[in-house]
């Protein structure tokens, strides 16, 4: 078989840091296709399933796992979220580029597996703003939140970390002004 010719990239960093925007830019081009993860969170309102998640239950995301379903998988704020495995065998057979929004314990799985991949983590300029952007979206509780914002603060922390000797991620990115966060990404993918 012959190897494959795509590239993997994977987006990640706290939420409300600004990852779905950037993602949502890259998607609209041509050579790239995009991750649909399995989430057994609730739907929120304007989201379709199948296009921004697989929502799942519980019992059936669990049983999937039992199936070895997922490229990576975590439980993230008391619900669980995983990457299907066979579209990115598919995408990068085909020669795309595949993006995988991801938190980031599932991208040191990732890591420690050996994935090769450009890794990509998008921090917010503060916790402060990343806070308002929360709020500003409106799509959680003040309870959720919180949780969200002690999460980003564990998982900037994390992002530091190495897995067997070298960086979790290749590449940190201020997310201060969405267009130029973009630009950066597209340089990156398209130098
Ligand atoms: P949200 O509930 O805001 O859609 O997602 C919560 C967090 O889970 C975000 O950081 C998002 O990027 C992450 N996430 C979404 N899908 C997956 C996935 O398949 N695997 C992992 N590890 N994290 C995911």
């Amino acid at each position: 078989m012959s190897e494959p010719r795509g590239r993997l990239v994977v987006i990640s960093g706290p939420s409300g840091a600004g990852k779905t925007s950037v993602c949502r830019a890259l998607k609209q081009h041509p050579d790239v296709e995009f991750s649909v993860s399995a989430t057994t969170r609730t739907m929120r309102q304007g989201e379709v399933d199948g296009v921004d998640y697989h929502f799942l239950s519980r019992e059936d995301f669990q049983r999937r796992l039992g199936e070895n379903q997922f490229l990576e998988w975590a439980s993230y704020n008391g619900n669980l979220y995983g990457t299907p495995r066979w579209p990115m065998d598919a995408a990068l057979a085909r020669g795309k580029v595949f993006l995988l929004e991801i938190e980031v314990k599932g991208t040191r799985q990732l890591r420690e597996r050996g994935v090769s991949g450009l890794y990509v983590f998008i921090a917010p300029p503060d916790i402060g703003e990343l806070r308002r952007r929360l709020e500003r979206r409106g799509s959680n509780e003040a309870a959720e939140i919180d949780a969200r914002v002690a999460i980003a603060v564990q998982e900037i922390a994390a992002a530091q970390e190495s897995v067997g000797g070298k960086p979790l991620y290749d590449v940190t990115l201020v997310n201060d002004d969405l267009a130029a966060t973009i630009a950066r990404v597209e340089a990156l993918l398209w130098p």
